[in-house]
């Protein structure tokens, strides 16, 4: 039984798919206006724990997840850097599938671009229009806040504390400053060219109408689970339930799921405090290495960022390989009882921590003692091939789960890999640095190979 914190009912509570067989998640995406830093990255890379684990229970997913590809900051940057939103947009929303690929996360089972999808925006303001939701203005449509009885239920805002009747065209604001929000905003001379012609006037569409639109068109009117940072809860995921329950006239997500910040020095990671990094700041660093630090707190927990702490979970790794590596090296034999029964109560162990509300740290923790126990088995020769394959299939299990081990170990350069390696070699012999350098982050991004030049030559390990 999976047991997961609703941030609705504030509770650990079972959590079922309505059907019984699919999971429906919808998770707020990236805004393309840059790259990711890798504290959105720890969001994606813990959604894509439950998206795994929940497969690896037997659950069908069907995850869907949106690119914000219009609002202020995209306009914004385009417009700095001279270039079209969509061309603008497009490049960022590429390397953000890069980093999930780099750090092996499941891509969504849909990918929607708000641009996309603007018809479907405008028939949900319209409706919310025609139900009395929403109010037009010179600069736009307007959610009228105190229409929605139940506004305030996600982040526990109390309603008639608050200053009702205010406005705010922005997406993003303090919980105090509860106000009616723009579902439409009116075109404007600094929108440029970045408008759609619109019943209630030509403009752009505010940021929380885009998620309401495509979960609602993507996953139906009942979503299990809704994903996001806990920076989304207010105004966002509030918006969104406004919105969409108005619409439909019924609860839409069952399940709320935030996960916790990545922080640096007691700070949020963010763009605007500029203490963040991102996945090229740390191509000399394994991903799997930075997924297994994302594991190391609990989701619901912040997770506190220092490259020691990154550097530590890379020796882990580390170890995993050479765990693994030590099993595949195991002498012919059977399989003993005791081996499998160490596989199979870790297995348990792995199973009963995750369930309890995704408990990464416990989980780790009987991971750890799982290898202590095997190495000592190996280590006194009791465990021959039969029983390695146990254990190796153990791992295979739970890293469909965890992506932080290596399975497949080859002291050989493909052929591709080969040839970059020497292209390299002759490029440094040239003096051509630059290409030479190129190749190198090229062979560490895409391949996990790290270079060294000595004295004696060169010398290449995978990461
Ligand atoms: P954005 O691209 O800003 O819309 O953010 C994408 C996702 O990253 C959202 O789910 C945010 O809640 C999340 N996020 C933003 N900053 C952090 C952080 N420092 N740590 C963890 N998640 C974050
Ligand atoms: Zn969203």
């Amino acid at each position: 039984m999976i047991r997961l914190y609703n941030t609705l009912s504030r509770k650990i509570e079972e959590t079922t798919p309505a059907d019984g067989k699919e999971f429906k998640i919808y998770n707020c995406g990236p805004t393309v206006y840059d790259y990711a830093h890798i504290g959105n990255l720890r969001t994606f890379t813990l959604q894509d724990l439950l998206n795994r684990y929940l497969r690896f229970r037997g659950f069908k997913v069907k995850m869907v997840m949106n690119v914000t590809d219009v609002d202020d900051k995209t306009i914004k940057r385009s417009k700095e850097q001279g270039m079209k939103l969509k061309e603008f947009t497009a490049k960022y929303a590429q390397e953000f599938l890069a980093d999930l690929d780099s750090l092996g996360i499941l891509k969504p089972d849909k990918l929607v671009y708000a641009t996309q999808e603007i018809p479907e925006m405008i028939k949900i303001i319209e409706a919310l229009i025609d139900k009395g939701f929403a109010y037009k203005t010179d600069d736009g449509v307007y959610f009228d806040i105190k229409k929605f009885r139940e506004y305030g239920k996600l982040s526990k805002l109390k309603l008639k504390k608050l200053k009702t009747g205010a406005r705010v065209n922005v997406d993003s604001y303090e919980k105090n400053n509860a106000s009616d929000f723009a579902l439409w905003k009116a075109w404007q001379e600094s929108d440029g060219e970045v408008f759609w012609p619109a019943p209630f006037g030509k403009g752009r569409p505010g940021w929380h109408i885009e998620c309401s639109a495509m979960s609602l068109e993507y996953l139906g009117k009942v979503i299990d689970i809704h994903g996001g940072g806990v920076d989304l809860v207010f105004p966002h995921h509030e918006n969104e339930i406004a919105q969409s329950e108005s619409f439909t006239g019924s609860h839409v997500v069952r399940h709320w799921f935030h996960s916790n910040h990545l922080i640096v020095e007691g700070r949020k990671m963010s763009k605007s405090l500029g203490n963040y990094y991102t996945l090229r700041d740390l191509q000399d660093y394994s991903t799997r290495a930075l997924r297994l630090l994302f594991f190391s707190a609990h989701y619901r927990d912040e997770l506190d960022f220092s490259m020691r702490s990154l550097e530590n979970a890379g020796k882990t790794v580390k170890g995993f390989d050479e765990f693994v590596q030590k099993l595949s090296g195991c002498k012919a034999g059977g399989t003993t009882l005791e081996v499998e029964q160490l596989a199979k109560e870790a297995e348990a162990g792995f199973v009963e921590n995750l369930d309890n509300d995704l408990d990464t740290p416990l989980m780790l923790a009987g991971l750890h003692a799982f290898f202590r126990n095997a190495n000592k088995l190996i280590d006194s020769g009791k465990v021959t091939l039969g029983g390695a394959k146990k254990l190796l299939a153990f791992i295979e299990r739970i890293n469909s789960v965890l992506g932080v081990f290596r399975l497949e170990f080859s002291d050989k350069l493909s052929k591709e890999e080969e040839k970059l390696v020497n292209e390299r070699e002759k490029a440094r012999k040239e003096k051509d640095y630059k290409k030479s350098d190129e190749l190198r982050q090229k062979l560490l991004k895409e391949h996990k190979i790290q270079l060294d030049d000595t004295a004696d030559g060169f010398r290449w390990k995978r990461i």
